[in-house]
């Protein structure tokens, strides 16, 4: 008994947006078990970032490991197939893992759309704004053509609509020249962007003003984290530093190069083109100006922006939203960004793990390697890591 009322040491590795989340979810739902500290290498900037002369915060000094500092960050749904449409039973296993994947995502992602757009409407200081998202495809998926207008895409009250033949047409007619480049499949609906160095400060102040704790370090392993908090008596880690920090086959990270512009755009709107290749628009609320993106590198380690790819994805604004500007040369640059998405082959890692030290056991819950989707699934995946932790910390219980 009275092993059960001492309470957990808990460390949290990472203080990327999905730490964050968790150390403060972690907070609320556990109070009795206040001690917790965040141990990483870099956190948000607590001070007041660099700003230019119209106010536009400018890129921190991060490097491009820490994921949360460069993206846009936009909640774009990846719509799935479910196992009764009639399409599925031709998939191969692979694909429908990877359907089944997509379905657990849409969960954590509808979870975190409910808690993010309260934030928005509550705490405007966080720098989310609920705002209209759309989407342009040009080789649709059929994922994609599977959906109907009224569909839940991003949230449940989201006002899903699928843009009608007649709509694409007109849109269309601005491109005639290149017929290669049609929209072929459009949506619009409702969702939310986040001004992610604004948020993940606020983040980390509001876990500081419970009482939280931390610790700046770099560190070698998991097993390096309980050296943080040597008096512990019942230590509990959790791993969200992103790329894993233990050795995991399926990590990968996917550079991600974009440009922060002070023109700013009205909706997040992003077009995948037929050759595979993405442009997308993603304004920052509290007047951050907006993100043109981007590339998804595969194991690309660049960390610089390369010139033709910031030329590439310019151009590509221009000729995908006419609406914006209608030269490159309208677009006030700010700064080229290069980020690296810690991405894991088969969705994230939230799972059980154990450490064996000086003949004890202890329990090391991962939540790591989130990709492309961090900000967009942050809350719901910071409730399944909270569940294990829970578990996990009960005496007795089986690792
Ligand atoms: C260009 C780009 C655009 C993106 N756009 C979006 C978007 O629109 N929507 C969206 O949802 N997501 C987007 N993402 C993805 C999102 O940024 C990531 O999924 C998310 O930031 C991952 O968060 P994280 O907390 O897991 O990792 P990170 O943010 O990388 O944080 C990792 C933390 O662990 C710490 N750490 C790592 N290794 C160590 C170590 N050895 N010792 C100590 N500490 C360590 C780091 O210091 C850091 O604090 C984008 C990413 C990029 C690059």
């Amino acid at each position: 008994m009275a092993a059960e009322a001492s309470p957990w040491d808990l460390v949290v590795i990472g203080s990327g947006v999905i730490g964050l989340t968790t150390a403060c979810l972690l907070q609320q739902r556990l109070p009795e078990h206040t001690n917790i500290t965040i141990v990483a290498s870099e956190f948000p900037n607590p001070s007041p970032m660099t700003q230019d002369s119209s106010n536009i915060p400018l890129a921190p000094a991060a490097s491009s490991g820490y994921a949360s500092m460069w993206a846009g960050a936009h909640y774009r749904p990846i719509p799935y197939l479910s196992p009764s449409n009639s399409q599925y039973g031709s998939l191969s296993g692979t694909q429908q893992r990877f359907q089944s994947q997509l379905a657990c995502e849409h969960h954590l992602a509808i979870r975190t759309a409910k808690m993010m757009k309260q934030l928005a409407r509550e705490h405007p200081e966080t720098g989310i704004e609920i705002m209209p998202g759309v989407e342009y495809l040009e080789n649709p998926p059929a994922e994609n053509l599977a959906l109907e207008t009224g569909d839940v895409y991003a949230s449940l009250d989201d006002g899903f609509r699928v843009i009608t033949a007649t709509e694409i047409e007109a849109l269309n007619k601005r491109a005639e020249h290149d017929i290669g480049r049609q929209i072929k499949w459009a949506c619009k609906y409702e969702t939310y962007v986040v001004n992610v160095h604004v948020y993940c400060a606020w983040l980390l102040q509001r876990f500081l003003s419970q009482g939280g704790r931390v610790v700046q370090r770099r560190l070698h392993n998991v097993g390096e984290a309980l050296q943080v908090i040597p008096e512990a008596a019942r230590p509990i880690v959790v791993n969200c530093s992103g790329v894993g920090l233990t050795p995991d086959p399926k990590m990968k990270i996917i550079r991600g190069q974009t440009i922060l512009v002070r023109n700013q755009y009205h909706s997040t709107t992003t077009r995948q083109c037929a050759d595979g290749t993405w442009s997308f628009l993603i304004p920052r609320p509290l007047g951050g100006g907006t993100v043109i993106g981007g590339t998804k590198q595969v194991g690309d380690l660049e960390t610089s922006a390369r010139p033709e790819e910031r030329k590439r994805l310019l151009d590509s604004a221009v000729r995908c939203f006419p609406d914006f500007v209608s030269d490159v040369k309208d677009f006030e640059v700010v700064s080229d960004n290069v980020g690296r998405r810690p991405w894991r082959e088969g969705g994230m890692r939230i799972e059980v793990d154990e450490l064996v030290q000086g003949g004890a056991r202890i329990p090391i819950v991962h939540g790591y390697g989130a990709g492309g989707r961090g900000y967009e699934l942050s809350w719901g995946a910071a409730e399944e890591i909270c569940k294990l932790v829970e578990k996990s910390g009960k005496p007795h219980a089986r690792l």
